[in-house]
């Protein structure tokens, strides 16, 4: 018999995946290791991971409804009845906004899922999707597995971190199919009112254009600060969604639960994806999922531990010089880079060499974030406290 010849199959990746931007903090990530290699005692200030345990009645319920085999086959796509009629719910009392839990409400694998997904639903090769500059990179990675095309805008400190629609060109705008929003911010830390979304229905109603509003800090929030959704802009129902989740009010990011609300057309676009790539959350989950909605309670004790936070970190950062307002809600700190450092890359390259500290570079967020680096306070108050002594210290 002939001998085969041994041929490596050439792996060449997709164009789909050669598209995603390159990710910059490798040389940051090789500098960590080689740090704590080294022995030193690093903090890391990069990651919005909420350190603190999911509540315990949360917890209870999981357990209870995981021993139920009922709650062992495959859920239901859509997510379960009770748990999208316990958002619609929520969205009432939260903000006096009326769902069709049937039609308007789907329970997601977390927000993020939901988010990814989205374009293949409406964007066709070609099409532009506005993207926020600074922003959350999901928008734009998806936008590009869906062969879109996504058009950044920047989000500028003299406009609050808002987007100013005008300087978009008509015929861009008239091209685009979608625009992806997200307030409270991250990375900016900014927040909007409802006047601004009013703005954004206009725009979207006048270039017919999909809005989806990404709403994952919603209750994150400080000072008595109570942000807005999209949805009760008037005139919002008609054009858009929204994201939100429950990772961040219940720390539950490793439990994979979101969920999206609003135009029942969009959802139903959105459902078509999921239901062909995914089999729905958990059920047991989505229980406790429901227990959180209907109990709503840890969150304010949560947002004095973050308020704490952020007070000690606004308030070592303009010890030191910088002008820094207390941001009303998110666990992120966004702040200008001092002019003695070239790029976000290089300062944070520093805080590592000359603090032990790890924070994010505002790059990593699309070029509208040089200039800028991200802190994040989910983080324990005593390893906090040692960050902010060392940087008022060393750098
Ligand atoms: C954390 C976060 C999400 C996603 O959270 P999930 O855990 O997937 O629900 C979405 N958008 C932004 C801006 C986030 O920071």
């Amino acid at each position: 018999m002939k001998k085969l010849v041994e041929v490596a199959v050439v792996m060449k990746k997709a164009e789909r995946i050669k598209k995603v931007p390159p990710y910059l903090f490798a040389e940051i990530d090789k500098k960590v290791a080689q740090a704590k290699a080294a022995g030193k005692d690093v903090i890391s200030l990069g990651i919005g991971d909420p350190d603190l345990p999911t509540p315990g009645y949360i917890i209870d319920e999981l357990v209870k409804e995981a021993y139920n085999p009922a709650n062992h086959q495959y859920p239901s796509y859509e997510g379960m009845p009770a748990f999208r009629s316990a958002v619609a719910e929520w969205c009432h009392k939260r903000f006096g906004i009326t769902l069709d839990p049937a039609s308007e409400v789907l329970t997601l694998i977390g927000s993020k899922e939901g988010i990814a997904h989205l374009p293949l639903a409406f964007v066709d090769p070609g099409d532009i999707v506005l993207i926020p500059d600074p922003g959350y990179p999901v928008y734009k990675v998806a936008t590009l597995f869906a062969g879109g095309k996504p058009y950044s805008f920047k989000l500028l400190p003299e406009k609050g971190f808002l987007p100013d629609f005008s300087t978009i060109p008509s015929d861009i705008a008239r091209r685009a199919k979608m625009l992806f929003l997200n307030y409270p911010n991250n990375p900016t830390a900014a927040v909007a009112d409802l006047s601004f979304f009013k703005e954004v229905v206009d725009f979207a109603k006048s270039y017919d254009i999909i809005v989806a509003h990404d709403n994952a800090y919603s209750e994150v929030a400080y000072d008595g600060y109570c942000p807005a959704s999209f949805l009760q802009a008037e005139g919002a129902m008609d054009v858009g969604v929204e994201f939100n989740s429950l990772s961040k009010p219940f720390n539950m990011t490793g439990w994979r639960i979101g969920f999206a609300y609003g135009n029942k057309d969009i959802i139903a676009g959105l459902s078509i994806i999921k239901t062909n790539v995914d089999s729905g959350v958990f059920q047991a989950i989505q229980y406790a999922g429901i227990k959180a909605l209907q109990e709503n309670k840890g969150t304010d004790e949560l947002n004095t531990v973050y308020t704490r936070r952020r007070n000690m970190v606004v308030e070592t950062f303009n010890e030191m010089g910088w002008k820094l307002d207390k941001p009303k809600a998110t666990f992120y700190i966004w702040a200008p880079v001092p002019e003695a450092y070239g790029s976000s890359v290089e300062f944070a390259a520093a805080m590592l060499e000359k603090a032990s500290v790890v924070i994010t570079p505002g790059i990593g967020y699309g070029e509208g974030g040089n200039g800028y680096f991200r802190i994040s306070i989910t983080i324990n108050d005593q390893r906090l406290k040692e960050a902010m002594d060392r940087i008022r210290k060393n750098l």
